[in-house]
């Protein structure tokens, strides 16, 4: 069985011919959030730069392991999956799958002992064909068809981010109670409507109105709430002093 620590190790981050040393930094950051160590440069414009290590806000390991290489063949050596981020579909023949799928594909050859590369392109241009085609598929984040080019690093923070969700595993923690007591049940949730509504009637709150529709939204508002037995005994308090007040009111 595979660790975390022997999964997350077993994938490198790409990033392609990159303009700007700040999306270098910024992408070392959004992979070392999320548990990952390997970032992989192919001929980037300027690094190491003091701009990439003000971004890279304290992933500096990150940078400072960071692989520089000729051409994108070097970087993936070692690997057998390669994985293509590209926010257009360009004419090559590529299988496309969404980040969630390429997270799964990533973690089962992980877990397979296997190497596996993610490969992002260059903040104008993209990647290229060529550099496509020596990739295994292409990932497409779904953005919108008329702005569908995502910030370089915020690529990468999407793509390891769904891989960590899926190492995490797809179970999600139980949440506890936000305010420590469970929700009153069904029965005392109705009790309370009942009160309610009794309590609308007497302080004339309806004027003629039907009171199905009032009655329905206010229900709709307390499942909202999820309200526990100590909010509920609050609100039958108020409940009761309005029809005392009520009905002294009516007395006079
Ligand atoms: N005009 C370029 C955009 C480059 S953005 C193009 O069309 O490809 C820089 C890099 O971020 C891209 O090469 C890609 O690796 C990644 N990226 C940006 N938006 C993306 C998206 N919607 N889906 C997948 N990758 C994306």
């Amino acid at each position: 069985m595979s660790t975390i620590d022997d999964l997350t190790a077993r994938i490198r981050y790409v990033l392609v011919r990159t303009s700007h040393p700040g999306n270098i930094g910024s992408a070392a950051r959004a992979i070392r959030t999320m548990g990952f160590e390997r970032l992989e440069l192919v001929t980037p414009a300027r690094f190491p730069d003091r701009e990439a290590s003000a971004l890279a806000a304290g992933a500096d390991n990150v940078l400072a392991n960071a692989g520089v290489h000729n051409d994108l063949i070097g970087s993936l050596a070692g690997s057998s999956l390669a994985l293509g981020l590209s926010a257009r579909r360009r004419g090559v023949n590529l299988p496309e799958i969404s980040p969630r799928e390429a997270a799964q594909q990533a973690l089962a050859a992980a877990a397979r002992g296997e190497q596996v590369a993610l490969v992002f392109g260059n903040e104008r241009t993209g990647l290229e064909n060529e550099e496509l085609a020596r990739c295994h598929a292409m990932v497409r984040i779904p953005s919108v068809d008329d702005f569908s080019s995502l910030n370089l690093s915020q690529a990468v923070q999407v793509m390891a981010y769904e891989l960590r969700v899926a190492m995490l595993g797809d179970a999600p923690a139980p949440t506890p109670p936000v305010h420590g007591e469970p929700p009153a049940d069904a029965a005392r949730m109705e009790q309370f409507y009942v009160h309610l509504a009794q309590t609308l009637d007497e302080i004339e709150f309806h004027k003629g109105r039907e009171p199905t529709t009032i009655m329905l939204r206010l229900r709709k508002l307390f499942q909202r709430a999820q309200p526990d037995e100590r909010e509920l005994r609050v609100l039958h308090g108020i409940l009761a002093d309005a029809q005392r007040m009520a009905g002294l009111a009516k007395s006079k």
